[in-house]
């Protein structure tokens, strides 16, 4: 039988990163087991239905590289895949259920339903639930006559379907990830499974869905773990075969023990999202990994081994390599800590890994957002030499001053301020000397740029740190960046002495 996964998201909001893990953790297992990787669109839920929030999801897993195999977009043999186009066919199966003698028909009243819990509460029960003893003080089919629940019927009273769960048995079932579930039916809900607006709840249609589209494993977070049991009992109401269950570890926020939230990002500065997004409703925003400046597959690697590992010390991994050594058993039980400076850390690594002519074509494109219009090979020697500080190509604009004409000390006030801590006027010979020995270079190198400043610093008898910040600022108008011998040989002898000189006008004026 060939393996077949769902995501099954709820477009309720943007796609937290612990849902992209989910996804991925789908898509590799898929992948790894030449199976398919099936994305359902779970909207049942009218009232947590957010605008947007479904067309999100579909850019979100086209920016992660995580095409799904059928889609409500695609289509594909089990469709549709979006289960407001499925709503019909649900209310057949409920009704399966009641004929089994599986579920059965409430007709209690809301405040009904608040007076059974208050009643249960103030006799000492902690978490009130409609469930295998209460159900019969309750209005239902099971304590109503046939006739009254027919009559209430064809009335048309509001009414629920709920699961009729066993008395006194044990469920039980095997994660992959975390062994032997078993849960006493005492502590398990009557769950209803269809509403009375017509609509089915989110466990029949999840359990109707996976079943019709023929799903082998359900791979998805922990939060789900406490409806396992209710999703066993309904596959065993029904008489049908179960997919595997894995339930994945949950994402933990970077200090402390809690599930990573939005609020987390917005408090310690890193995206909890995948894409940006404007909540339609609220106004409210949310910074996403791509408009950070992520690479999607930096952004993959980082999440795959949040909670899981190869079984090597092997970090860096692409899509095809982490495919070929997924394996749900490899997932970790407990919760994984998110650490943002790591996301950082892998990104740095794509960003470093990826050839220079690409990192230049990448550079020129922001530098033209900055309206700095420059040569792919001029990008390009830029690129390499800037890459090493860069964690996001955006940091690479730190470099702007290899593409500007004319001194960067120009209204630059921090430049300004730190020189004139550093300025010492006997850096003045040595710094014409260098101008002077420029003039006489046979070749304008990184190499033969050395060799003269270190001449002139030798014949002047001062040392590095006394001329080396000063010829920075002079040049490159900051106190970080790369080399400066390389940073002169790339804006070319003209330019250098041209600022060189202006550095020293400016020097001077403060005599
Ligand atoms: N619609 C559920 C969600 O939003 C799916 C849970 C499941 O995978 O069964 O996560």
């Amino acid at each position: 039988m060939s393996v077949r996964v769902r995501f099954a998201p709820s477009p309720t909001g943007p796609l937290h990163m612990g849902g992209v893990r989910t996804a991925l953790y789908n898509y590799l297992f898929a992948k790894k087991h030449g199976g398919q990787f099936l994305l359902r669109i779970e909207d049942t839920d009218r009232t947590r239905l957010v605008p947007g929030a479904e067309e999100y999801i579909k850019e979100s897993l086209e920016w992660c590289g995580l095409t799904p195999d059928e889609s409500p977009w695609i289509g594909g043999p089990d469709g549709p895949y979006r289960q407001s186009d499925r709503q019909g066919l649900y209310k057949q199966y409920a009704d399966e259920l009641i004929i089994k003698d599986k579920a059965y028909y409430a007709f209690d009243t809301p405040e009904e339903l608040d007076a059974m819990r208050a009643r249960l509460q103030a006799a000492g029960v902690a978490a009130p639930a409609y469930n295998g003893v209460t159900r019969e003080h309750m209005k239902n089919s099971l304590t109503l006559s046939a006739d009254e629940v027919m009559e209430r019927l064809d009335r048309g009273d509001e009414h629920v379907i709920r699961l009729k769960v066993p008395r006194q048995v044990e469920v039980r079932f095997e994660d992959i990830i975390r062994g032997w579930v078993v849960v006493h039916s005492a502590n398990v809900d009557d769950k209803v499974l269809f509403k009375s607006d017509g609509m089915p709840t989110y466990h029949l249609a999840n359990i109707v869905d996976d079943h019709l589209m023929h799903i082998t494993h359900v791979i998805r977070g922990e939060e789900w773990l406490p409806s396992a049991p209710v999703h066993v009992l309904i596959y065993e109401a029904f008489g049908w075969e179960r997919p595997a269950f894995a339930h994945l570890p949950l994402i933990l926020k970077p200090d402390g023990n809690g599930k990573l939230s939005k609020r987390d990002g917005d408090r310690l500065g890193f995206p909890v999202f995948s894409l940006d997004w404007v909540d339609p409703n609220t106004g409210e925003k949310s910074s996403g990994y791509r408009e950070k400046g992520y690479y999607p597959d930096a952004f993959i690697n980082m999440l795959a081994l949040l909670g899981w590992n190869p079984g090597t010390d092997q970090e860096i991994m692409s899509m095809e390599e982490l495919t070929r050594s997924f394996d749900l058993t490899r997932v970790h039980k407990g919760g994984a800590k998110f650490d943002p400076e790591k996301a950082k850390w892998f990104n740095q690594q794509y960003l470093r890994m990826q050839p220079d002519a690409e990192l230049g074509t990448q550079l020129q494109e922001l530098l033209k957002t900055q309206s700095i219009v420059t040569t792919t090979e001029r990008a390009t020697q830029a690129a390499s030499l800037l890459k090493e500080r860069a964690t996001f190509v955006a940091d690479m604009l730190e470099g702007t001053y290899l593409f500007t004409a004319g001194s960067p000390l120009q209204e630059n006030e921090v430049a300004t301020t730190e020189l004139k801590k550093r300025w010492k006027p006997e850096a003045e010979p040595a710094i014409e000397a260098y101008i002077n020995a420029l003039g006489s270079l046979p070749e304008f190198t990184a190499t033969t740029l050395d060799v003269a400043f270190n001449n002139v610093l030798q014949e002047k008898g001062m040392k590095v740190g006394q001329v080396m910040p000063i010829y920075r600022l002079f040049v490159a108008g900051r106190m970080q960046g790369p080399g400066m011998f390389d940073v002169s040989a790339l804006l070319g002898k003209e330019e250098v002495v041209l600022r060189l000189q202006a550095g020293l006008a400016l020097c001077r004026s403060w005599a």
